[in-house]
């Protein structure tokens, strides 16, 4: 069945003398495996179009008893040139990508997904401060969309609000603990601050992402604790080895 839609591409690697295979993540089928043949010579259609972060329109050969289907023709569906130019920007782009490849499981449409993936790439383009926001914002989307959201407006042991410090993470429950209800027993000590960023990061609001403003640490701080909190609870996970990138790039 040959098939039309639009994708990510995730991750790309050489296949033979010329060709390419491609982790997508595709709007309609979820994720899955393409075989570009020809991709890396120079005449190619496919030159300069299949490259980690690349938004196409692609169109292949859905072969249900196949793991890699044939690319027949892609083209490029919306081009983020600042996130190709600017490093932060590239880099806090690979952590969305890496992310979303330890959440998603091959041939599992998560057309919302798609959507957050695409909208966070925009605003990243366009940020023009604290470009690690949409990763945050997006890593919340994420979770949500996998089963795994963070309950951040209420204790989660007493119901009570989450406004005395010292607060806790318990990534086992799914949100944090007041400073009534955290111990020595509880999870890693969050600032107020950070809880505070994390519910505005939540808002489905993307204009607003970028106006707040988070000191290069503390954003850090925050993706970890929600990579932590995915790598938890995704069965087989591995830590995200573009977070050591990340941060060498944000903070170094
Ligand atoms: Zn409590």
């Amino acid at each position: 069945m040959v098939v039309k839609t639009e994708a990510v591409v995730l991750k790309t690697v050489k296949y033979g003398d010329t060709s390419k295979i491609i982790t997508a993540f595709t709007r309609e089928y979820g994720k899955l495996s393409l075989i570009a043949k020809g991709a890396r010579t120079s005449r190619s259609k496919f030159v300069s179009i299949l490259n980690p972060m690349s938004c196409i329109q692609a169109v292949f050969y859905l072969k249900e008893s196949r793991d890699i289907h044939l690319l027949s023709d892609a083209s490029l569906s919306r081009v983020h040139k600042s996130i190709v130019e600017d490093p932060k920007k590239t880099m806090t782009g690979f952590a969305m990508l890496d992310a979303l490849n330890t959440a998603v499981h091959t041939r599992e449409p998560h057309p919302v997904l798609f959507d957050h993936l695409v909208e966070a790439l925009d605003v990243l383009d366009l940020a023009e401060q604290s470009p690690v926001n949409s990763l945050v914002a997006f890593l919340i989307a994420l979770l949500r969309e996998i089963g795994y959201g963070l309950k951040l407006d209420a204790c989660v042991k007493c119901g009570g609000e989450l406004d005395r410090e010292p607060l806790a993470f318990e990534s086992q429950f799914g949100g944090f603990v007041c400073g009534r209800c955290s111990s020595s027993e509880t999870g890693p000590v969050v600032a107020m601050n950070q809880l505070k960023a994390l519910r505005w990061l939540e808002r489905p609001s993307p204009g607003a992402w970028s106006s707040l403003s988070l000191e290069p640490m503390e954003s850090l701080k925050i993706v970890h604790l929600l990579a932590g909190h995915l790598c938890r609870h995704v069965p087989g996970a591995r830590r995200l080895k573009s977070l050591s990138l990340l941060e060498s790039t944000v903070v170094g």
